[in-house]
């Protein structure tokens, strides 16, 4: 579990996710190459792309096969610096990046992340930065001042969750406490990209430590599992297995880097040479879309429906819906089911109930430009897009086998139904 943990710490927003993803990939002799370096990319070696800095997709094998391809996302929701200002206390103006659960936000320990760009000789040059340390807080009202905070409290972003950065004395500056960390000089920093994140430790808790309370589960912890199953994976010769972790899935994946760009496809593209090879060779793929899956609250069941809700530690759940948010297919699900098997990881489903709407996932998105069948699938977990959530260690390790499984496998598709070995 340390190095999930250490995982999580080192990725609070997507861009400094890829950076930890990288280095793991090139400690496992992974190279990195250009989108420019097109030509490279059918040479059958280990390889990974990133775009925006912030997108990252790894691949490897001569095969001719299809892909095994596993899609995840690697940002969160988060308060989005917009500027320093300081009356009355030193404090920071935000914006919320994506469907974060506002009062989780409140009284914790904050850190900032992100990258900026930095002047060189003859431009500038983008670099990532991670403050490590807690440097604010958002303080809630006091009781005292608000009587009924206990009947429930409306929490206006404009202006409760600002954070303070320092008290009345501070004249700190988040933009030098950014340089110096990164040894440049403050006034060659032009612009920045950077978030609050939430910097308690992720740990373990329950009697007998079977669950995980940690920052950035949903989707980290999709993300940590596909990276570990892609990276034990046995080899299947004809087949190229794919890990996609992409930026911006929070906030609808719409960006050059997310996984409504061209992204994916342009990546199997190079793999495959041409249109045509292309085409043919998507016939002969499956994709996993793994994002995180409502588990059954325990104070609230009413919310789920009455049996197709996962439960904490009973396995990876498969997601349904007739409207197709979720694009689970009669083949998906099939091919799926017959991995788990393999694998010895237990399934369980997950359905909206029929009068409440629910997520969508990027594997809905995907699909649209990579026209393969896709399933979407979670680890269970509770208080999704709070600051602070929880899944299950047994489910986390279930994840990771089914991706090792997935990536191990091929599948073909013939006149007598689709093959899977
Ligand atoms: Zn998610």
């Amino acid at each position: 579990m340390k190095n999930f943990f250490d995982f999580v710490k080192k990725s609070p927003t997507a861009n400094l996710a890829v950076g930890e993803i990288k280095r793991i990939l090139t400690e496992a002799g992974y190279t990195e190459l250009s989108e420019r370096e097109y030509e490279r990319f059918s040479d059958g070696a280990k390889h990974f792309v990133i775009r925006g800095q912030s997108s990252i997709i790894a691949f490897r094998g001569k095969g001719k096969g299809g892909f095994m391809i596993s899609a995840s996302h690697a940002d969160n929701p988060a308060l989005a610096v917009k500027y320093q200002e300081n009356k009355p206390y030193a404090r920071l103006s935000t914006e919320v990046y994506g469907g974060a659960i506002y009062y989780s936000w409140l009284d914790r320990p904050l850190s900032v992340a992100g990258a900026v760009s930095v002047r060189t000789e003859c431009g500038a040059k983008i670099m990532p930065v991670d403050l490590e340390r807690a440097v604010a807080t958002v303080p809630s009202v006091a009781i005292h001042l608000n009587r009924t905070v206990n009947d429930g409290i409306k929490i206006n972003p404009a202006k409760d969750l600002l954070p303070i950065v320092g008290d009345i004395e501070s004249r700190a500056s988040l933009t030098s406490a950014i340089a110096e960390k990164l040894g440049v000089r403050e006034e060659d920093i032009i612009s920045t990209e950077l978030y609050l994140y939430n910097c308690d430790e992720p740990r373990l808790v329950g009697l007998d430590g079977s669950l995980i309370l940690s920052p950035r589960l949903d989707d980290l912890s999709s993300v940590y599992a596909a990276l570990s199953g892609f990276l034990s994976a046995e080899e299947n010769g004809n087949f190229v297995p794919v890990l996609a972790v992409f930026n911006n899935e929070e906030v609808g994946s719409a960006t050059a880097e997310g996984a409504a760009s061209t992204f994916l496809h342009d990546t199997l593209l190079a793999i495959s040479g041409d249109e045509g090879s292309l085409r043919a060779r998507l016939h002969d793929s499956l994709m996993l879309s793994a994002d995180n899956a409502h588990a059954l609250h325990p104070n609230h069941p009413e919310l789920s429906d009455a049996e197709d809700t996962p439960t904490l530690g009973r396995g990876v759940a498969v997601k349904y819906n007739a409207n197709k948010r979720y694009v689970t297919g009669l083949a998906s699900d099939t091919a799926v089911r017959l991995i788990a098997e393999k694998a010895g990881v237990p399934l369980q489903n997950y359905r909206n109930r029929a009068d409440m709407p629910g997520g969508s996932t990027l594997g809905a998105i995907a699909t649209t430009k990579v026209p393969v069948p896709t399933v979407d699938i979670g680890i269970p977990q509770l208080a999704m897009h709070s600051a602070t959530e929880t899944v299950a260690v047994r489910d986390l390790e279930y994840m990771a086998a089914l991706h090792r499984t997935h990536f191990s496998l091929g599948i073909t598709d013939t006149p007598d139904g689709f093959v899977l070995k």
